[in-house]
């Protein structure tokens, strides 16, 4: 909970408006973003109806000392700044000729769409009502805002279900056969109010209240209460928002944009934010409407200039006439209007340096702004943004780097249909293109079901008529998102881009029945569990699944990522056991690799044979030895029995059938790295893992090695531990089997010898003691000998250790007296340090990082305070006992942001990642480098 301020200095409330603010836009923790832009707007002299702001502060307070004490203290605070309000404005609240009316609007210091809930018209009843008719002569709007006000102060503060409300909405419209809500009457709308008191009444036992000062406290209490919803704690959970105040509250003047055909309602940005293109002012609009009517599409809303309409009507198939008459642009019926804030737009991107969102009304023709904020947008926007502000000398090249968020650029990474494919598939309807991207999935139509079927390892794409908060969750698992309404500002629209998330909305021929479980488009009849492709960047969906190919990586991301390599200090490498995975990683930019697995290609088609029999005689072999006194297989062949030699003959000949394989494996690999390093992490898994633990695999197995089942059986209870991570594997297998490391350390070699500039670097796992690595490394050395001599090559071998047990990293110096290199194995060395076993830490890891006793999940964000202090431990120890060791990290750890932060800071050479990460981790070395 926040720390409260002290009793003296408290100042809850921030006026704007009238030409000055007390706040301004860098205090945003204070003030939320809306609350703090609107200061900074007003400061700035633009139209902004005057109000003020109840800061997050406040809300901390709010919680601390409950409600009735909180609203104690702000009283009189709260009642100077109405004054002021009143004044500034020449209205009265609650009362007189010119009432007051004003919204509550939350506001967080972090933008959250559609998390938290605007009560607009407050302070309207059956006084003002009457004071607004006589002052407007326009009995029909002051009807619609009241209805609008009941309803959202209904749902919003009263906690009355939203459809409630719409239901009589409907029946009223349905009796007087209208159709949308500008079409109906005064005496519909009366019908409308009438019909919600009596909702109000028998939902909450109490008339709708009277008291605009009631009104306002209550509107007051349910934002501050909002700030726990659980739509509110989802949107952080998913977003990784922590550590915030509370919500602010901002009460401000209303403006009208339902007064009438002169005045409209529209949200803008001042880019694009799918693709980050500056070709016209993007944004869209409706007349005689308020609030949030644009975005949940309850009309189709128009564009803002004539370009952007003539391309809209061109991608809706409206012809031109249809669009003149029924939705032409701003820039068309209201010019002076969309001049002013055409002038506003350049006026903001310039003072905030960033592509703008902006909401904004027009009260008989006059402008009003009402929000603006850096816009939410697609990475692909981002990318180009950032590199564009470059150009346009807004911001520096550090600058915009900082600008794009690492994690966003997954978005850029992945598939888009390939042309071909698209082309022949069948496309049943275009929508809008609303967020970029391929997506295929299976249909599904409720976000539970989404979350669901995702569980089971399906792809879905969801499916609705339009999306609210509540389907956040389904969202965020989906390929995709399609939805029947709403337009480019709807919510899934906004959402959707957020979350980096195919989406194509206000597909307007789509007809979604929940109840059947299908849609109907044209002639198509599509039911839950059929397959859809959706293009996110030309809003088109086709029916079944289209196949799809890697994006090209150029343009203002091949700028970007420049821009980064230009600016990080780290080293990139990757984590990769093949050579596909490898060209993959060399083409995102990868320097190296980091760690090549060798037993993912024991697991590969038949070897998995080889190496079975090789398991199978292995601990005879090494008891043989043990009790004959040899160290070698060769001195073991002469001395023991015929009987007893079986079993030798059998482990050479796996070792000779594997040698090839691996061989092969790494000229694939070598190849694929075109002379860049790669470190050969040597086997690593117990033998266990190896081995068919169901029946049908145990008798296939004994099958194919020609003895009986039981046998086998036997063998796997053998080799069966208790602890397995802690039990035999890493070097203490090559400690108990030196041939399979000199085996695989020969393997190396002589693909390294074959493949011209190879640069192998062999790597020792789960060293704890330094003598481990001695006589490992020993082993190797000795092969590496032998292979030159029999090649007659020069071969530079670097051999080094993994750095993945506490007491490695406690001993490094004394380890680096043997090790080239360390590279941190932050997994086994989280599990170790924190006690935490991998693959059983899931059950209550999540109520670790919700009680807070973990950040986060020390699995994949480095948990510095602990795992971090050994890494620096290591570090330090092993460059004191081996000045020019060449230090990395090859765990997951090495592709998250955060955590290649610190790697920075402790003077890592390189992170290692996947290949997928690699252009992330690229950016957040670059970021690391900057901040
Ligand atoms: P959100 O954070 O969900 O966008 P807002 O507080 O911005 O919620 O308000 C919802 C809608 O109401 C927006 O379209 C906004 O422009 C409009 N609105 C808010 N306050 C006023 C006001 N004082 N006058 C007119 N419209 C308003
Ligand atoms: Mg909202
Ligand atoms: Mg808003």
């Amino acid at each position: 909970m926040a720390k409260r301020a002290a009793k003296t200095t408290r100042k809850f409330i921030y006026f704007f408006g009238g030409g000055k603010s007390e706040g301004k836009a860098s205090m945003k923790e204070l003030l939320g973003g809306k609350g703090a832009n609107l200061a900074e707007m007003a400061g700035l002299g633009l139209p902004v109806p005057p109000g003020f702001t109840i800061t997050c502060e406040a809300c901390a307070e709010y919680y601390a000392v409950g409600k009735k004490d909180f609203f104690k203290e702000i009283k009189k605070e709260l009642a100077e700044k109405l004054e002021q309000l009143e004044k500034v404005t020449g209205k009265t609240f609650g009362k007189g000729p010119n009432p007051l009316l004003v919204s509550v609007r939350s506001g967080a210091a972090v933008s959250m769409p559609g998390m938290m809930d605007t009560v607009l018209n407050l302070g309207l009843n059956e006084e003002t009502v009457k004071a607004m008719i006589s002052l407007t002569n326009n009995e029909r709007f002051v009807m619609d805002s009241y209805r609008r006000f009941i309803q959202m102060f209904g749902n919003v503060v009263l906690g009355i279900e939203h459809h409630d409300f719409e239901h009589v909405l409907d029946s009223v419209k349905k009796s007087a056969g209208k159709k949308l809500d500008t079409d109906l009457t005064i005496n519909d709308l009366k019908k409308v109010i009438k019909q919600y008191k009596k909702v109000v009444k028998k939902a909450t036992g109490k008339d709708f209240p009277e008291d605009p000062m009631d009104q306002l406290y209550e509107g007051i209490d349910a934002v501050f209460a909002s700030w726990n919803n659980p739509r509110a704690i989802k949107y952080c959970q998913i977003n990784d928002i922590r550590g915030l105040l509370g919500t602010a509250v901002n009460v401000q003047t209303m403006v009208f944009g339902n007064s009438g055909e002169n005045s409209a309602t529209g949200v803008a940005f001042t880019r694009d934010p799918s693709t980050g293109a500056n070709k016209y002012f993007y944004g869209e609009f409706l007349i005689n409407a308020q609030g949030e009517d644009v975005v949940a599409g309850i009309r189709t809303p128009q564009q803002i200039t004539i370009k952007g309409s003539k391309e809209w009507a061109k991608s809706q198939n409206v012809p031109e006439e249809t669009r003149k008459e029924k939705f032409p642009s701003l820039q068309e019926v209201m010019p002076e209007a969309f001049k002013e804030l055409d002038t506003i737009k350049v006026k903001l991107e310039n003072h905030y340096k960033d592509m703008q969102d902006l909401e904004f009304t027009i009260e008989d023709g006059k402008l009003y702004m009402l929000q603006t904020r850096n816009g939410k947008r697609t990475a692909a926007a981002a990318v180009k943004i950032a590199t564009d502000l470059i150009k346009e000398k807004l911001i520096s090249e550090k600058e915009a780097i900082l600008r794009v968020d690492p994690e966003a650029l997954d978005q850029l990474l992945h598939p888009v249909f390939i042309k071909e494919a698209e082309e022949k598939a069948e496309k049943i309807t275009v929508g809008l293109p609303a967020s970029p991207g391929a997506a295929t999935g299976q249909v599904v139509f409720s976000a539970e079901d989404a979350e669901a079927w995702v569980k089971e390892g399906k792809n879905v794409i969801l499916c609705r008529i339009e999306t609210s908060p509540e389907d956040i969750g389904g969202m965020n698992v989906a390929n995709g998102i399609l939805t029947a309404r709403g337009g480019m500002t709807s919510h899934a629209a906004v959402v959707a881009r957020g979350m980096g998330k195919c989406c194509v909305a206000g597909c307007g021929d789509v007809e979604i029945d929940y109840k059947k479980g299908s849609f109907k488009c044209g002639k198509h009849t599509v039911k839950e569990g059929d397959w859809i492709s959706l293009n996110g960047s030309t809003g088109t969906v086709y029916l079944g699944k289209v196949d799809t190919v890697e994006p090209e990586l150029t343009g203002p991301f091949n700028k970007i990522m420049k821009l980064a390599d230009k600016y990080r200090k780290l080293g990139i490498r990757t984590n990769s056991d093949t050579p596909h995975d490898t060209e993959v990683a060399v083409k995102f930019g990868a320097e190296g690799i980091g760690l090549c697995r060798t037993e993912h290609m024991f697991f590969e088609g038949h070897r998995i044979i080889a190496f079975r029999r090789l398991i199978l005689v292995a601990e005879t072999v090494k008891r043989l030895k043990d009790t004959l006194e040899v160290k070698t297989l060769t001195e073991l062949e002469k001395c023991c029995s015929k009987e007893q030699l079986e079993a030798v003959t059998q482990y050479k000949k796996a070792l000779d059938e594997l040698l090839p394989l691996q061989r092969s494996d790494f000229i694939g690999i070598f190849k694929a790295l075109k002379g860049r390093p790669c470190t050969v992490r040597l086997l690593d898994p117990p033998l266990h893992e190896f081995l068919p633990h169901d029946d049908a695999g145990q008798k296939e197995m004994a099958g194919q090695m020609g003895i009986n089942k039981a046998e086998i059986h036997k063998l796997v209870e053998n080799l069966h531990e208790f602890n397995p991570m802690l039990g035999h594997r890493g070097c203490r297998l090559g400690i108990t089997y030196p041939e399979v490391t000199e085996m695989q350390v020969r393997a190396i070699c002589e693909a390294a010898a074959e493949v011209k500039g190879s640069k192998p670097e062999i790597m020792i796992p789960l060293v704890g003691n330094v003598k481990e690595l001695a006589m490992q490394k020993q082993i190797a050395l000795n092969t590496i000998e032998a292979v030159k001599k029999e090649k007659g090559v020069k071969l530079k071998v670097m051999i080094g250790t993994m750095i993945e047990i506490p007491r490695a990293a406690v001993t490094a110096d004394k380890i680096a007296e043997e090790a080239e290199f360390f590279s941190f194995g932050t997994n086994d060395l989280t599990q170790m340090t924190c006690g935490f076993s991998r693959d059983d830490a899931g059950k209550f890891l999540g109520d670790y990082v919700n009680e807070g006793i973990y950040e986060y999940d020390p699995f994949q964000v480095l948990d510095q305070t602990g795992v971090g202090e050994l890494v620096k431990l290591a570090v330090k120890k092993g460059k004191k006992a081996r000045k020019d060791i060449k230090l990395g990290i090859c765990g997951e750890h090495g592709g998250e942001p955060r955590s290649i932060e610190f790697c920075h800071k402790v003077g890592l050479n390189y992170v290692s990642c996947s290949p997928f990460r690699v252009p992330i981790a690229r950016l957040a070395a670059a970021q690391a480098a900057i901040k």
